[in-house]
């Protein structure tokens, strides 16, 4: 059994909870415990007592602790993505590259605890200097889904760690073995005990404890947006800052002067590769008349051609989808397609293995339009559905047409057309010719609109949220 990390101690719950392989459902990967609120409590008192030496930490320690949890990342990286391929089922290439990233993550914000620095701004006042500072904002509460499981988890902890907070981690329990091997490396960076706490657990029960905790002064969560509206209410009402990235529907227009070999694989990879549980994955596919059939095609013909299979068989394009609840969800959504009159060309349906897994084949409907509900929830699975468009802004107007605005792409050879579209989709993220889905790490990430609330994540800009501005006037 693999238990929490409180106050620098592994500590064993009352309950367990048990990682399967969604590959292969006879395969318990290990047993974790399954936190309460008096671990919360217990963790996020270890944070508080450790949070006044932490926030006075030298960069240097700070740098020390992020740069040998991001070698040791870095070094594991082959023996990390096959957990993570195993727990969330990605194919081992995009769970390695997932394990790696979080590694350079780490890296990053080791150096940012070196570069951290203020401004002295001259006053308009006579003999009086202004100096802005940042500071730590306290104890904080990271909430992650299952999708990215080690990745999102480096994207929060290490910058709320080089920026002097303390945390009080939650990883989402369908993936508890990613969270608690960050945790056990963490726990020989040499951080001080309590600066890092692990507590796994559900939902309802370890989140609902951190986001209502009087003794948590933020909250960072990546999820669904029904439970990220709750996470923020929870917050404003006792006054603690938050952060909130949720759910996307992401359009990826392609253009008549599109490369048409281009288009289809940007489509196939941003549509269905992680089996389409990425938040940024491409869902609905908007495409200009004159490309459309040739495209649309094309699209079917790659889809059917997708190996689907076990995550770890190097064979494997596509791996299961996460669990039984995910996969009726997505069936679900077919059966709704077809319903509201879209022409399923190719999937949507479970798959047999030699295992017993969640196999499902990508689904691309066309005739879609964009007010049916596939074109206007979020599935979160392998399912794509193309919309036809008159012209460029016709596609465009469409692609805007939805209440979330995370990452938003075009396949077009004209650069009027691609300046255009960077300027005006209403998206955090714009992709030309490239997938809506697949970031670097050292830039920021988020959206807008239903997508996200708050500061953007990652690169620099993730001081925004980990830190508070403090402006300073001495008279002299
Ligand atoms: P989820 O909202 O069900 O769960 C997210 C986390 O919140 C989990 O750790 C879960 O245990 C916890 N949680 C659940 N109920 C809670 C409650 N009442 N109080 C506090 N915490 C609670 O989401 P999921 O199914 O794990 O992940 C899929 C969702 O995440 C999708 O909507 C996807 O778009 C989104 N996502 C967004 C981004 C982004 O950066 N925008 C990235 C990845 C995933």
């Amino acid at each position: 059994m693999r238990a929490n990390l409180i106050a620098g101690q592994w500590t064993a719950g009352k309950q367990t909870n048990p990682d399967i392989n969604p590959s292969d459902v006879s395969d318990v990967i290990d047993q974790y415990a399954s936190g309460d609120a008096a671990a919360v409590d217990a963790a996020v008192a270890a944070a508080r007592a450790a949070f006044p030496a932490w926030s006075g930490s030298t960069p240097q320690q700070r740098f020390d602790a992020l740069d040998f949890a991001g070698s040791e990342i870095l070094a594991r990286r082959a023996e990390l993505g096959e957990l993570l391929a195993r727990e969330e089922g990605k194919t081992l290439p995009e769970a390695t590259g997932e394990a790696a990233r979080a590694g350079q993550i780490f890296k990053f914000f080791a150096g940012e605890a070196l570069r951290t620095a203020g401004e002295i701004i001259p006053s308009i006042r006579p003999g009086m200097s202004v100096e802005v500072t940042r500071e730590p904002i306290g104890v904080v509460g990271l909430i992650t889904p299952w999708n990215f499981p080690i990745a999102i988890p480096a994207w929060k902890i290490a910058p709320a760690l080089a920026y002097g907070n303390c945390v009080v981690f939650k990883p989402a329990d369908l993936v508890p073995g990613c969270g608690w091997a960050l945790a056990d490396i963490l726990s020989r960076s040499g951080l001080p005990a309590g600066v890092f706490n692990l507590v796994m657990g559900r939902g309802a029960v370890v989140g609902e404890a951190i986001i209502h905790h009087p003794g948590i002064d933020g909250i960072s969560f990546t999820g669904s947006q029904a439970v990220g509206r709750r996470v923020g209410e929870a917050a404003f009402k006792r006054g603690a800052k938050f952060q909130l990235e949720m759910g996307g529907k992401n359009p990826l227009v392609v253009l008549d002067d599109a490369q048409l070999d281009q288009a289809v694989e940007v489509a196939v990879q941003g549509s269905f590769y992680s089996t389409g549980q990425r938040c940024t994955a491409s869902s609905r596919i908007i495409v200009t008349q004159g490309i459309h059939d040739k495209f649309v095609s094309r699209l079917a013909e790659r889809a059917r051609a997708l190996v689907v299979g076990d995550a770890r068989d190097p064979k494997t394009q596509i791996g299961p989808v996460v669990d039984a609840r995910q996969l009726e969800q997505d069936e679900r959504y077919i059966g709704i397609g077809k319903g509201e009159g879209a022409k399923l060309l190719a999937g949507g349906e479970r798959v047999k293995r030699d295992k017993n897994g969640y196999y499902f084949a990508p689904a691309v409907f066309a005739e879609a339009n964009n007010s049916m509900r596939i074109c206007r929830e979020e599935i979160f699975g392998p399912v794509a559905a193309v919309v036809r468009a008159r012209d460029y802004d016709e596609a465009l107007a469409l692609a805007n047409d939805t209440e979330f605005g995370l990452s938003s792409g075009i396949c077009t050879t004209s650069l009027k057309h691609a300046s255009h579209f960077k300027r005006h989709a209403q998206a955090g993220l714009v992709m030309v010719n490239a997938p809506t889905a697949g970031v670097d790490y050292h830039v920021p990430f988020g959206g807008r609109k239903g997508s996200s609330y708050g500061p953007r994540e990652q690169g620099r800009y993730a001081v925004e949220f980990y830190t508070t501005v403090k402006t300073a006037y001495t008279l002299a």
